[in-house]
């Protein structure tokens, strides 16, 4: 009997110490009920539950100034609540767990370059100490079929904070670490995967991580989001495309407010397909961010839950056909506890029908 396909979910106990305060969106419980969606699931048997580490200096520093990376971790030991706008709460605990999230990518990179799941011991609560599956009543066991056979060719890291609104110097959106710009710093500079394409789904324009990558024509940055002239952050206008050598390695695909699935899929099958096949990335990293829906009333998009599977089916289908499998996703928004599980559940089930 053939194994089923394996999805490894990156996550820790200690993501939920980034404590933001009584009246913020971005929440602890967000990846408790993602966690408890996908417990209950259908695909909970094709899912490995890894932990994570925090990232080391070296590959915060490819994203971030030192400067930002000290003024960050002692406004948290000197008590401050919140980083240069209250939108960035900050608690005792949140460097520590800004790093985590950061760190959740480098592992995943690791296992998905060993072409296996069962390298890193998991720790804390949420996490199964040994690799293994969630069965349908919650409890961990190992799978029938060893790691050999299992191969992985994905991975999900289901942290927060999340990263791609941060900037090389400063915070911005809630977001601290820009943790897409790290993981993609590290599979260009520890593994030579030169060409890195992020793919950024999230109803937001991903500023920081365009900043990171529009002089550079190794990597490239797509993203669908909600037109800059309604939406934060002002920035995603299609006319900005890069400069210099890094002309072209930003495409950026604004939609207008009341956008739905119809319109979202036409960029998805079009212009974001044709550029990913022509520029033939070596791997693909998805900011997954979930506040498109049309139950989420932090943007004026109308997406599905039904979307995200569509989506999921999409970007796993292409890093089959360009870049060996290598395909890591990270999760950036999606606020309303309502509907973000079964929007993560759907976006999961898309990447599992391969
Ligand atoms: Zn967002």
């Amino acid at each position: 009997m053939r194994p089923p396909p394996l999805l490894i979910l990156l996550t820790d106990l200690r993501l939920l110490d980034h404590d933001t305060g009584s009246d913020h969106p971005e929440i602890p419980a967000r990846l408790q009920t993602i966690l408890a969606t996908l417990q209950q699931s259908d695909c909970s048997s094709c899912l490995s539950l890894q932990g994570t580490r925090p990232a080391e200096r070296q590959w915060l520093m490819a994203a971030h100034d030192e400067g930002w990376l000290f003024r960050f971790e002692e406004a948290v030991l000197s008590g401050k609540t919140f980083i240069d706008h209250t939108d960035n709460q900050i608690c005792y605990d949140s460097y520590k767990v800004a790093t985590l999230a950061a760190g959740a990518g480098l592992v995943a990179i690791d296992l998905l370059e060993q072409g296996q799941a069962e390298q890193v011991t998991a720790r804390d609560g949420l996490m199964p100490r040994e690799p293994g599956t969630m069965a349908k009543d919650g409890q961990v066991s190992r799978a029938p079929w060893t790691a050999q056979e299992r191969l992985a060719g994905a991975a999900f890291c289901l942290v927060r904070p999340p990263g791609h609104h941060a900037e090389r110097i400063r915070p911005f959106g809630f977001c601290f670490i820009n943790n897409c710009v790290v993981a993609a710093r590290y599979w260009q500079q520890r593994h030579g995967r030169k060409r890195i394409v992020v793919f950024d789904f999230d109803a937001h324009h991903g500023n920081g991580i365009q900043s990171a990558f529009e002089h550079e024509a190794d990597s490239l940055y797509i993203s669908i989001h909600e037109h800059p002239s309604f939406s934060y952050p002002g920035t995603g206008y299609a006319d900005e495309k890069g400069f210099g050598a890094g002309r072209g390695s930003i495409l950026n695909l604004p939609l207008s407010p009341g956008a739905g699935d119809e319109q979202f899929l036409a960029l998805l099958h079009g212009p974001v397909a044709e550029k990913i096949a022509q520029w033939r990335p070596d791997a693909m990293i998805v900011a997954a961010g979930f506040d498109g829906h049309k139950a989420d009333e932090m943007s004026g998009l109308l997406y599905s839950t039904g979307l995200y599977e569509k989506i999921g089916q999409s970007v796993r289908g292409w890093s089959n056909l360009h870049c060996g499998g290598r395909l890591l996703s990270i999760l950036e928004g999606g606020y309303e506890l309502t509907v973000l599980g079964e929007s993560v559940e759907a976006y999961v089930q898309g990447l599992l029908a391969w």
